[in-house]
């Protein structure tokens, strides 16, 4: 790999959200109080150095920023204020960029006005693609069933097809993390027995997010993980159950009790999250970039006009159940579209690759050096 400087990355990443970087001097304090630092994965310190040294190439193909849970204890440590752990936040978005192939995500990650204007257009098509369809073929006074205005086998259907696209965009994308990281850096490559013995970390990593849950500090694991787990569980639920939880008006308690645990999970956690970033109440809401601003308020826009257009096909308003239903897509899809590939979303599928990479790379540079003891002359 070239090793090249570029003055210009400082710069770069404040757009990411990088604070300060500059007034570190290597003192080392937040690699040494970091829980998750261990060798051969030392940090904040060594990114901030490849950072502030403009070395491009490193810091793409660095794992490090992933294995950050930002707890925060860094940046409270670092005697320059250097804010190294909301640094390491600004990597993650960067890599994503990177990572991602299109250049949609480096667009809306610089720029929160193209990422409205998206988000608009977006809301704006699928609005006017569905009433256009239901006016078409249904009625909007009738939610289900028959001639009803967006019956739950056409959602279902779109929803299969937008995830088959978005998943194909996510996955070209996952393999250009594992080129960066793994593939093109000869100290890296490892064997495929090596990743098969490893596999079973990404579930694990994905599920539990058991590397977060080591920190000291539970209450940001807690939040975190009831937030993702609730995600998953409506993933699930709208992607394998869209006609029984369509169905009514009579509540279908085998389905929906766990979309209403699931709702309530989405709407708490969100509504924690915002709150602690309005009222900066730890060190990880202290900065806060644009996106992470417009992901929340989407995430609950989403979960809230779900349940409200759910309460009206309960409570018997089909036509208000219907435009509520309408204003969810509106939310849903342009969430989904941006977010998942391209932005916040796409770090469910990162942070556990790197959990697993990071593994894997350790197996491999400890082949290699049994492999060179070997040879040695006895
Ligand atoms: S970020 Fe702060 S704590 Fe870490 S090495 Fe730099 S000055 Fe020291
Ligand atoms: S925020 Fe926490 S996990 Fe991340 S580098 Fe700093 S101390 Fe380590």
């Amino acid at each position: 790999m070239t090793v090249q400087a570029d003055p210009r990355l400082v710069a770069e990443l404040e757009i990411y959200g990088a604070q300060d970087v500059l007034k570190c001097y290597h003192c080392g304090n937040c690699t040494a109080v970091c829980p998750f630092s261990k060798a051969p994965f030392i940090f904040p310190r060594k990114s901030m150095r490849y950072l502030q040294m403009g070395l491009r190439e490193k810091l793409k193909s660095n794992l490090e920023p992933w294995l950050c849970y930002y707890c925060g204890e860094c940046s409270e440590q670092c005697p320059r204020e250097a804010e190294p752990g909301e640094t390491m936040m600004s990597m993650r978005r960067w890599l994503t960029a990177q990572y991602d192939f299109t250049g949609i995500s480096n667009l809306l990650y610089r720029s929160w006005k193209m990422e409205l204007l998206g988000i608009i257009v977006l809301a704006i098509l699928t609005g006017l693609g569905f009433y256009m369809f239901g006016t078409a073929t249904g009625d909007i006074h009738k939610y289900d069933g028959p001639g009803a205005f967006l019956p739950s086998a056409v959602i279902h259907a779109f929803d299969w097809t937008m995830a088959t696209i978005l998943s194909t965009f996510l996955l070209i994308n996952c393999g250009r993390m594992w080129w960066f990281t793994m593939g093109r850096d000869p100290e890296h490559r490892a064997t495929p027995a090596m990743y098969a013995r490893r596999a079973g970390l990404l579930l694990l990593h994905f599920f539990t997010q058991k590397r977060y849950s080591e920190c000291d500090r539970k209450g940001p694991w807690r939040l975190h993980i009831v937030l993702m787990l609730s995600y998953v569980s409506m993933l699930v639920l709208i992607m394998f159950f869209l006609p029984m939880m369509q169905a009514g008006p009579a509540v279908n308690w085998w389905a929906h009790a766990f979309g209403y645990a699931a709702t309530a999970g989405l709407l708490i956690t969100v509504a924690m999250a915002l709150w602690g970033r309005v009222q900066k109440s730890a060190t990880h809401y202290k900065h806060s970039h644009e996106t992470d601003w417009i992901f929340l308020i989407m995430l609950f826009y989403v979960a809230l006009t779900g349940i409200l257009q759910h309460a009206c096909h309960r409570l018997g308003s089909p036509y208000a159940a219907n435009i509520l239903y309408l204003a969810h897509l509106m939310g849903v899809v342009p969430m989904l579209v941006l977010e998942v590939p391209f932005s916040k979303w796409a770090h469910m599928c990162y942070r556990p690759l790197a959990m697993y990479f990071s593994h894997v790379q350790v197996d491999a540079m400890a082949a290699k050096e049994s492999a060179a003891a070997e040879t040695l002359p006895a």
